[in-house]
């Protein structure tokens, strides 16, 4: 299994939610998570994006083909097309914001990184809103990413988060690439790949260098009410979230707190902090934009060869030193070295 149907909500928020939310939002969440539960069948994704994908075809280089979908609060996928590359938008903010935020992307992963869409050949990006009934969550389902309403008070729509839909187009990515599998360490460095290029196409969009960036993760999605900033935090793993609700955010930032645990395949969003904590510490003791260094030498690793399918934290953490070495010699390659240290990775 690789990162087919990757959601962005890990399960145990949605389990806290669906124990100790109020009134409706425990039946909402239920609903979340079924849907959710659904999808770890093993599904023929990729017969079936062949054929979906044959009725989108590619963009030209340079620029994005994007196709929005309205769901209209079924589950059936894609939904209705309301919106294509070019064409007039509808008077529905979840739908400009969709096509904006993918197109943010695709910018991101063309001019910083070289890369021609998700598969590197131009590859349609097809986006769904509205899916399901206050669906709480987003996911990248192997052939296109979907996005749900959210329930409005503790989640709200899931585009309007960039980070998060770059997040979600970034596990496309990631499966056509690496092939990370979804389960521990593999599974905890896909996760973080998608949080890492997710802040960096915010910080890209709204031209952030590493010090003026908040380095949260869905610092949009979360409803006035919540006891919390985001989703996740990696500057400081751990302390996104801490709600009567939603429990606390399960994050560690270091591998003495690494949490075994089978639920959430093993932890993929749990110790996705590791990873994600020393993206950042590298990227400020680097300083300047995020994506001119550290983001190049994570896009070499995501993408050599040698990265296998079921890399562990430290062959990822080899590999992110020698292409720093190759790429911008040993004082920067000493900086990554540190950096992983610090998280309690290398030698
Ligand atoms: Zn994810």
């Amino acid at each position: 299994m690789t990162s087919r149907h990757a959601p962005v909500i890990p399960p145990h928020m949605l389990d806290a939610l669906a124990r100790h939310g109020a009134g409706h939002l425990k039946s909402r969440a239920q609903n979340t998570l079924s849907i959710d539960q659904q999808f770890r069948q093993p599904m023929s994704a990729r017969a079936k994006a062949s054929i979906i994908h044959q009725n989108y075809p590619d963009s030209a280089p340079g620029a994005p083909a994007r196709y929005i979908f309205d769901a209209n609060q079924q589950t059936r996928l894609p939904g209705e097309l309301v919106l294509e590359e070019g064409g007039e938008p509808p008077e529905d903010a979840q739908v400009v914001q969709a096509y904006e935020d993918l197109g943010a992307t695709y910018r991101f992963f063309h001019d910083v990184m070289g890369r021609h869409s998700i598969d590197g050949e131009g590859m349609a990006l097809l986006g769904t809103v509205h899916y399901g009934q206050a669906y709480q969550n987003a996911f990248w389902n192997g052939e296109q990413m979907v996005f749900g309403d959210g329930d409005g008070e503790v989640f709200l729509p899931f585009t309007r988060a960039l980070d998060v839909v770059a997040h979600e187009l970034t596990h496309g990515v990631t499966e056509l690439t690496a092939g990370l599998e979804y389960r521990d360490q593999p599974g905890a460095l896909n996760e973080s790949i998608s949080d890492v290029f997710g802040v960096m196409v915010n910080q890209y969009a709204r031209g952030e260098d590493v010090t003026q960036a908040d380095w949260l993760i869905g610092a949009d999605l979360l409803a006035e009410g919540v006891n919390g900033k985001a989703l996740r935090s990696m500057a400081a793993p751990g302390t996104a979230y801490d709600d009567p609700m939603l429990g606390k955010d399960p994050q560690p930032a270091h591998m003495d707190q690494f949490v075994n645990t089978r639920s959430d395949n093993g932890g993929v969003h749990i110790n996705s902090g590791i990873p994600n904590h020393a993206f950042y510490l590298i990227a400020m003791e680097l300083g300047g934009n995020s994506w001119e260094t550290a983001g190049q030498i994570w896009y070499d690793t995501l993408t050599d060869e040698r990265l296998a399918s079921d890399a562990q934290f430290i062959d990822f953490a080899g590999l992110t030193m020698a292409h720093a070495t190759q790429r911008f010699g040993q004082r920067v390659a000493e900086a990554v070295m540190n950096g992983w240290r610090q998280v309690g990775i290398g030698p």
